[in-house]
Parts: structure tokens; C-alpha cells; sequence
């Protein structure tokens, strides 16, 4: 919904302060790093949806890299990102520095516990503690009643709530479904970074999902089995080199055994320098 006009872009802690002083009430606060993509915009919609005003931050926060590689070849494209927030209906775009997300002197940092162990967090030291401190100050910044999240960093979300609560932060965190390519490859900033010839084999993380849930739905319980299932149709596709491959509680993130509830299957998946993370839920 793009209105008659554009929306009002703020960059220093002072500006937002001041659009958000005037902003009616409820707000919906979209966090990004830019690079939007129709996985943002459901987001940016349904808070559109939801709330009076709309505010998206684009930040590409660097303490949630562990690899400076990364971090550095992160794409970034401030007007079409403007662009994209403009029409799925954005009211205000803070795009904040990092002096400034990060004041001189700044030494505070925010760490859950157990649910940060396991997947990401193993794979990515470090890397939480990166995401729970600039969203706690993200959310601090904005006071928004509501903040959504996608389902496609299914860790990131439980990791967020984990933490909303233990603080007693009073936004409410809302959760997203992942958006898709066609051929079922989950919409990433870092897909344009695979080649050719990993894009047309990256559809293979939705296929070992999927080959999951068939068994789920066939009555399988077993972890393993499950694990087992995505390991063999990821060994079809010669490009892709899993990270990890798991089959968990989706309270805890506990690899599974035997188990008779709902389950997280979800995994990490390089093609060359670019990785990608999917999961689906099992319930
Ligand atoms: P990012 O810019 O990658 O940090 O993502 C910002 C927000 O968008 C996070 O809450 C992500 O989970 C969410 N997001 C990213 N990709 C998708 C997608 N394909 N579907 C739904 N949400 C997504």
C-alpha cells in the first residue's frame, strides 16, 4: 500500500525519537538487514496490517558476523530497499549508523542461555550474542508495541521470544511465515550471491525438508531417521555441502531420538562461499 508519501527515512537516535513522538500508536517495528526481498515485505505487510504506524530498520549489524568475509560481501542497496519498503507500505525507514547503534564506549552485551547453544549457534560463534544485543537495542529504540520476525531464522525467533520474556520487554514478538522462490528455495539476501549453478541446486534444502515431513506424515518419530532422510537427498546434489542436519525439539532445540510431539527439522547448507539455512516445522 504505497501511499502519497514517501516514507520519512531517519538515521540518528535524535531523528527517530522525533518521528516516533508524532507517529499514532500502534507502531510495528520490522528489524532488517536491507537487501529487502519479498520475505521482508510479508513482514513490512502484515505489520502494515496491524498497526497504525510502520517503521523498518536496515542495519547490517556487524557483531552478528563471525566471519568478516561475510559481513563485508553482505549486499547492500539503500535505494532499493527504500523502493521495496515504500510499497509494501512502510511509514518510517531508520537506517542507523553503527557509531550511533553503538555509542562510544559501549560495552553491554546481551546473552541467552541454552537455546543459543545448538545449530546456529555452534555453527556461528558468537553470533547470537550479536542478534539478542542489537535487537534488545533495537527494541529499546523503537518502544514498539509489536516487532515480526521470520519463521526462516526459526532459532533467531525462539532465541528473541527467550529473551523478550526473561526482560520483561513489552513488545510483542510476532512470528512470520517463510516466503519462497517458485521452485521452493527460501528468499535470503545471500541467494544472489550463489552462482548459477548452486541457484539451480539450492532448491535442494526444500526437497530434504520435504522428504522429512513425508516421513513424519508416514508415521516416522525417530530423529535419526528423520536426519537420515535429509542427509541421502542432499547427497543427490554434488554442490551442496550440508553443515548440519537436525531434527530437534522445537521448545528446546534438542536433537530428537524417539519422540512423539511436534519436531523442528532444519539445517545449514554451504555452496561454496554462501550459506543457506532453512526449516520447517513438524506438528
Ligand atoms: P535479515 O534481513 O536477513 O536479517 O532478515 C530480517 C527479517 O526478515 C528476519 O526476521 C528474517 O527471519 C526475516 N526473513 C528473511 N527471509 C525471510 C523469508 N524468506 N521469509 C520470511 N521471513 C524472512
Amino acid at each position: 500500500m504505497s501511499g502519497a508519501t514517501l516514507p520519512q527515512v531517519v538515521r540518528t537516535r535524535a531523528q527517530l525519537r522525533e518521528a516516533l513522538a508524532e507517529a499514532p500508536r500502534p507502531i510495528g517495528l520490522v528489524p532488517t538487514m536491507g537487501a529487502l526481498h519479498e520475505g521482508h515485505a510479508s513482514l513490512i505487510q502484515r505489520a502494515r496490517r496491524e498497526n497504525a504506524t510502520v517503521l523498518i530498520s536496515i542495519f547490517v549489524n556487524p557483531r552478528q558476523f563471525n566471519e568478516l568475509s561475510d559481513f563485508r560481501k553482505y549486499p547492500r542497496d539503500e535505494a532499493a530497499d527504500r523502493r521495496l519498503a515504500d510499497s509494501a507500505g512502510a511509514d518510517i525507514i531508520w537506517i542507523p549508523s553503527v557509531a550511533d547503534v553503538y555509542p562510544a564506549g559501549f560495552q553491554t552485551t546481551v546473552t541467552v542461555g541454552a537455546l543459543t547453544e545448538p545449530l546456529e549457534g555452534a555453527a556461528r560463534p558468537g553470533h547470537f550474542e550479536g542478534v539478542t544485543t542489537i535487537v534488545a537495542i533495537l527494541l529499546g529504540l523503537a518502544g514498539a508495541e509489536r516487532a515480526y520476525f521470520g519463521q526462516k531464522d526459526a532459532q533467531q525467533l525462539l532465541v528473541i521470544r527467550r529473551m523478550a520474556t526473561d526482560l520483561g520487554i513489552g513488545t510483542e514478538i510476532v512470528a512470520c511465515p517463510i516466503v519462497r522462490e517458485p521452485d521452493g528455495l527460501a528468499m535470503s539476501s545471500r541467494n544472489v550471491r550463489l552462482t548459477p549453478e548452486a541457484r539451480a541446486a539450492a532448491p535442494v534444502l526444500r526437497q530434504a525438508l520435504l522428504a522429512a515431513r513425508a516421513r513424519y506424515e508416514a508415521g516416522e518419530r525417530d530423529g535419526e531417521a528423520l536426519r537420515a532422510a535429509m542427509r541421502e537427498m542432499l547427497a543427490k546434489e554434488p554442490l551442496a555441502e550440508p553443515e548440519y542436519v537436525s531434527c530437534a525439539s522445537p521448545e528446546t532445540l534438542n536433537e530428537l531420538d524417539r519422540f512423539d510431539g511436534p519436531a523442528l527439522v532444519s539445517m545449514a547448507v554451504r555452496f561454496g562461499s554462501v550459506r543457506l539455512i532453512d526449516n520447517e516445522p513438524l506438528a
